[in-house]
């Protein structure tokens, strides 16, 4: 695979910039086209064919900082999903997925997959073995989430990549949860890499967008279906994307380092039932996620002792908002089991381990005496009602 010789933050603010030769401008043009010249070209662009040069440089942007050969960045998370769902599943084909699948993802499979004679199986956990477990003859793709949503259960990636190909099956992963400056799965073998370009890429809560990232054969092959679904991505959308990446590297790194001070402050906290956050010693898998992440990422969730009303605590909040989405700049909360999992059953959540009382926490780049605050005063606000 190629690595760019430069570094992250360089990777963020310069790789795939288009040079603006006309106007000597400091920033990408955006080109708005969606006509091009099609005689005495070496490329004949279109939108649809993801090649319009803010689409095609911006993809190298998001190859370099994933180490792969190629990139290709959708309309949504979700249309990266279904396009490489469909390129690698046809009918009486076989998925296998993790029981903590993001809410979305599993709807989808559920849903769609009948329709066309998809066959899957959602693993009873997350541990290779699970995976392993669930491998048919006819599978043909492991499709893994680590960190998962919403309690940061972490899957060995080496191991089912190790397990894909020792069985000839493709495996890939939503890397959504860590970014790429947390975890760079395919240095542990993984095929394909997607992304929610909605949460950390984009990283402002003002966009929607989605990505696949792999060697240049297997983008080659998503592309010539891709292209047929058409689930592009704007140009002008493709130009804030460009924007909002300059300083990936920057709030990530702010956003984990506030995380990891919150989530040893909120452990230790007596008011505090339970905190999952991989990168504290208390979590069961602690050494894998060192083993695999750059660093431990900005999502946690945790539960408040019993008696404490979790809505009552999100309402008192004043700085953190609650929020149905995540990753941005600013911290936000949810309950799961009003929203990404409000549409299980009680039991299906208490299977999987979501009280009522779990609170998911996307932690943004606040000062953390601020964000801390806010927790504090939120908590004794609860605990006088
Ligand atoms: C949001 C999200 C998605 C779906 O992405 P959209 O951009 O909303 O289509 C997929 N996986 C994870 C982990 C997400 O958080």
């Amino acid at each position: 695979m190629k690595h760019s010789k430069y570094g992250v933050n360089t990777i963020c603010t310069h790789i795939g910039e288009i040079e603006d030769k006309q106007f000597k401008g400091a920033v990408s043009p955006i080109y708005v086209s969606t006509s091009y010249e099609f005689d005495d070209v070496d490329m004949k662009r279109y939108p649809r064919y993801f090649n319009t040069p803010n689409q095609e440089h911006l993809s190298k942007k998001i190859a370099a900082l994933e180490h792969t050969e190629s990139a290709l960045i959708f309309g949504s998370g979700m249309a990266a999903l279904s396009a490489l769902f469909f390129t690698f599943l046809k009918s009486g084909d076989h998925l296998v997925v993790q029981n903590t699948l993001y809410g979305g993802a599993s709807h989808f499979i559920r849903e769609e997959f009948p329709k066309f004679g998809i066959e899957f199986t959602f693993t009873n956990g997350y541990d290779v073995s699970d995976f392993e477990a669930a491998i048919q003859p006819n599978t043909k793709l492991i499709h893994i989430e680590t960190p998962s949503n919403p309690l940061l259960t972490i899957t060995d990636i080496k191991g089912v990549a190790k397990l894909g190909k020792a069985h000839n099956i493709l495996t890939s992963i939503d890397n959504t949860f860590a970014s790429p400056i947390n975890q760079n799965p395919i240095d542990f073998g993984i095929d394909i890499i997607m992304h929610s370009a909605t949460k950390y890429l984009g990283g402002h809560s003002d966009i929607l967008a989605g990505a696949l990232a792999a060697s240049d054969d297997l983008i080659s092959q998503i592309w010539h279906v891709a292209k047929n679904f058409g689930g592009n991505l704007s140009d002008y959308t493709v130009w804030m994307l460009e924007r909002s990446m300059k300083t990936l590297a920057l709030r990530v790194k702010a956003q984990t380092k506030n995380a990891n001070k919150i989530a040893r402050y909120l452990e230790k906290h007596p008011d505090v039932k339970a905190v999952y956050y991989p990168g504290l010693k208390s979590h069961p898998q602690y050494k894998l996620a060192k083993a695999q992440m750059h660093g431990f990422g900005a999502m946690m969730s945790f539960e408040l002792q019993d008696g404490l009303d979790a809505l009552e605590f999100q309402k008192h909040l004043q700085l953190i908002k609650s929020s149905m989405s995540l990753a941005g700049v600013e911290s936000t909360v949810l309950s799961p089991y009003l929203t990404s999992h409000a549409l299980l059953t009680q039991e299906e959540r208490d299977a999987i381990g979501i009280s009522d009382q779990l609170i998911r926490f996307s932690v943004g780049i606040e000062t953390k005496k601020d964000l801390l605050a806010d927790i504090e005063q939120a908590i004794n606000k609860t605990k006088t009602k």
